[in-house]
């Protein structure tokens, strides 16, 4: 089946800002919510289509991945291509009514489906290092981690075999245990997570050999990470679903990213532009010339006017590094240098000393030459 718009699944406009979408997710998630709708097939795929189009949608990077690449920008990054799993899409519902799973009071849902807790896999942090063209660019990269994987020996269930596993005895099963206190205003009823199972349910009696009954043990795995133009050092990206596995069919974790930047050994990065140190020489200066400068898109050729002063600074605009969530992009700044000779030849020097007394060569500055202050201040405003 096709995958529909996620604009259109939510019913709003493709510039539509966060609190519309929200709002609109949380209309149509009472809408379809199963304990709403019980046993209907039609309501949950419903829900489920909504819960992904929101989770793409309220985040920036995947957004922008999606208004850029279709349902293909983020198939591969995501672990939700295949649809979302309904553990996921409640556990979301925190942020989506500020705090608590309003269906527990709506319709005295929450605890029905079965009190046991799903295990949930840790997450796991990676370091990228990037250069400033691939930062300008966006890259693909495939990483090897290493990490928790399902033990293939007992399919994670930490059980030596299947008669090894019983329902646990002291929740029966359930994952919670009830705890009745008298307190001075009677009696009161408390709910925690059984100490036995911790929530599982489930009770090991013997324990699989490979993974000692964790259900995990450590392999590795190639994951492909989509890195979005215009990432910066420090930042952090984060792929639902790609950390730590979880034992016993539980969820894994996420894998959390964290930019580093290789410095470019010829341009720097301020912010999203890109600064270049150009020397030409006084000649040139003087005369006008064409010089090729590198960008980090290869190399381009500038122009420097008859009578360029030291100091001046050019923009090559839109050759910078584009922003990360928008469609803006930083320029090049390129500071003009004018080199003077440190060695001179005998006949350079008398060429020069010629020159010396023509009036031309006295530093003349007008008032039409701007301070170095000014020109500075005009680039960066
Ligand atoms: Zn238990
Ligand atoms: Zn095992």
């Amino acid at each position: 089946m096709a995958k529909r718009d996620y604009y259109d699944v939510l019913g709003v406009s493709k510039n539509a800002e966060q609190a519309e979408i929200k709002s609109a997710y949380r209309k149509l998630a009472i809408k379809y919510h199963p304990d709403k709708n019980p046993n209907n097939k039609e309501a949950e795929e419903k829900f489920k289509e909504a819960a992904e189009a929101y989770e793409v949608l309220s985040n920036p990077e995947k957004r922008q991945r999606y208004d850029r690449f279709g349902h293909a920008g983020n198939s591969a990054s995501g672990g939700y291509g295949g649809g979302m799993n309904m553990e996921d899409i409640f556990s979301n519902f925190g942020d989506i009514f500020g705090g608590g799973n309003p269906f527990e009071s709506f319709f005295g849902g929450g605890q029905s489906r079965g009190g046991r807790r799903a295990v949930k896999g840790t997450n796991l942090r990676i370091k990228v290092k990037l250069t400033l063209e691939e930062i300008a660019k966006g890259v693909e990269k495939k990483i090897k981690v290493n990490k928790q994987v399902v033990c293939k020996t007992c399919d994670g269930s930490g059980a030596k075999d299947r008669s090894s596993t019983s329902t646990c005895r002291t929740c029966g099963g359930t994952g919670s245990v009830r705890r009745v206190t008298n307190t001075i205003l009677g009696q009161m009823q408390t709910t925690s997570t059984c100490p036995t199972c911790n929530g599982e349910g489930v009770e090991i009696t013997a324990k699989c050999t490979t993974c000692h009954g964790e259900g995990l043990v450590r392999g590795e795995e190639t994951i492909s990470i989509n890195i979005p133009a215009g990432v910066s050092e420090g930042m952090q990206l984060s792929m639902s679903g790609k950390g730590n596995a979880a034992p016993r069919g539980g969820v894994p974790g996420d894998l959390i990213i964290l930019i580093e930047e290789i410095p470019h050994e010829i341009l720097k990065r301020d912010g999203n532009n890109v600064i270049y140190d150009l020397y030409i020489s006084f000649v040139d200066a003087a005369l006008g010339a064409s010089i090729e400068v590198p960008t980090i898109d290869g190399k381009a050729k500038i122009k420097i006017d008859p009578g360029t002063q030291g100091g001046k600074i050019l923009r090559l605009k839109g050759k910078g590094i584009p922003e990360v969530n928008s469609y803006h992009k930083g320029d090049q700044l390129i500071y003009v240098n004018v080199w003077t000779p440190k060695a001179l030849s005998q006949t350079e020097r008398e060429q020069l000393e010629k020159l010396r007394e023509s009036p031309n060569f006295k530093p003349q500055p007008g008032k039409n030459e701007k301070s170095f202050f000014e020109r500075v201040k005009e680039f960066f405003e």
